[in-house]
C-alpha cells in the first residue's frame, strides 16, 4: 500500500517538473486573482485602499478575465510571460476605481486620491498592484477593426507589458527601443521623429475630446487610424515612450495588419525582442 502511495507521488512530482520546464503557456498560467489587499500606517498607506476600494472578484468576473489572459498565448510572448512570471506582478485585484498619488512632505510618506479617470484597468508601480476596475466591466465591448478582437483583449497586454517594462527595469523600452521608435530629446521634451509631432499631438486632444463627449467607439476608431498613419498603432502610442512600448508590442501581436503599417526599425526591435 505505501508503495504504491509513494509511486503515484514521484509521478506528480515529474509532471510538474515537465510543466514548469516547458514554460507558462498563457497569461492565465501566470496571473492569479487575489481578493483582498491589506494598506498600512505606512506603506502603501491607507489612502490607497480609500481610494481604489478593493472587493472580491465573484465567480463570473473571474471567468471573464481569465478567458481573455488565456488568449495572451501567442509563442513570442514566451519571454515576457516568464519574465513576469519570475520578477515581475503577478496578482490581479479587483477594484471599484483608479487612483493618483503624491507625496506628502508632512508626514513624509506617498498618499493617493481616487482619480476620475475611467481606466478599465491599471498597474501601479508604486504598490505594485494591478487592479481591474468597474469601467472594465461596464465598458460596451467593441471589435477591434483590424485586429478583430475585443480591445479589452488588447487592453490586458497592454498592461500586462507595463507589468513587464518594470519587471525588467525598463531595459526593452529604453535606448534601442527609443531608436527603433524615433524617440527624441529636443531640448524641451520627447518627441518622436519622422513624423509632425506637433499635429500629432493636436490630433489627439481631437481623441479625448470625442472621450469627453462619451464618443467611445469614435475615439478608439480615431485613435487608431491616425495612429496607423503615422506608423503606430495609435496616437496614444506618441504620448510618452513606455506607453509608446506597451502599446507597440499589444497591437504586434494581436494585429496582423501591425507589419503592414509600423515603421521598419520598430518592426526589427520588435521581431527581435519578441523572439527571446
Ligand atoms: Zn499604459
Amino acid at each position: 500500500m505505501i508503495k504504491v502511495f509513494r509511486a503515484f507521488f514521484l509521478l506528480l512530482v515529474s509532471l510538474s517538473a515537465g510543466a514548469a520546464s516547458a514554460g507558462p503557456v498563457s497569461a492565465l498560467d501566470i496571473m492569479t486573482f487575489a481578493d483582498s489587499f491589506e494598506c498600512q500606517d505606512k506603506f502603501p498607506h491607507h489612502s490607497f485602499c480609500e481610494a481604489v476600494q478593493f472587493k472580491p472578484w465573484t465567480g463570473e468576473e473571474k471567468a471573464i478575465v481569465g478567458s481573455y489572459l488565456s488568449k495572451i498565448n501567442d509563442p513570442r510572448l514566451a519571454g515576457v510571460l516568464k519574465a513576469i512570471q519570475q520578477t515581475g506582478i503577478t496578482k490581479i485585484h479587483r477594484v471599484t476605481y483608479s487612483a493618483r498619488w503624491y507625496s506628502n512632505p508632512q508626514f513624509r510618506r506617498v498618499e493617493f486620491v481616487r482619480s476620475a479617470e475611467k481606466a478599465f484597468l491599471w498597474v501601479n508601480p508604486v504598490t505594485n498592484v494591478i487592479g481591474v476596475t468597474d469601467s472594465f466591466f461596464a465598458g460596451t465591448p467593441f471589435m477591434d477593426p483590424y485586429a478583430k478582437v475585443d480591445r479589452k483583449q488588447i487592453n490586458i497586454l497592454h498592461e500586462l507589458m507595463h507589468d513587464f517594462d518594470i519587471a525588467t527595469d525598463h531595459k526593452y523600452s529604453t535606448d534601442d527601443f527609443e531608436k527603433a521608435a524615433g524617440w527624441d530629446w529636443n531640448g524641451k521634451e520627447a518627441v518622436v521623429t519622422g513624423l509632425d509631432y506637433e499635429k500629432a499631438k493636436a490630433q489627439f486632444q481631437g481623441v479625448l475630446a470625442l472621450v469627453k463627449e462619451k464618443k467611445v467607439a469614435e475615439a478608439y476608431a480615431l485613435d487608431r487610424e491616425l495612429g496607423r498613419a503615422n506608423g503606430f498603432p495609435t496616437l496614444y502610442a506618441l504620448t510618452g515612450q513606455f506607453e509608446c512600448f506597451a502599446e507597440a508590442v499589444a497591437y504586434y501581436i494581436f494585429d496582423p495588419t501591425a507589419p503592414q503599417y509600423y515603421r521598419k526599425d520598430l518592426k526589427t526591435y520588435l521581431d527581435i525582442i519578441l523572439s527571446q
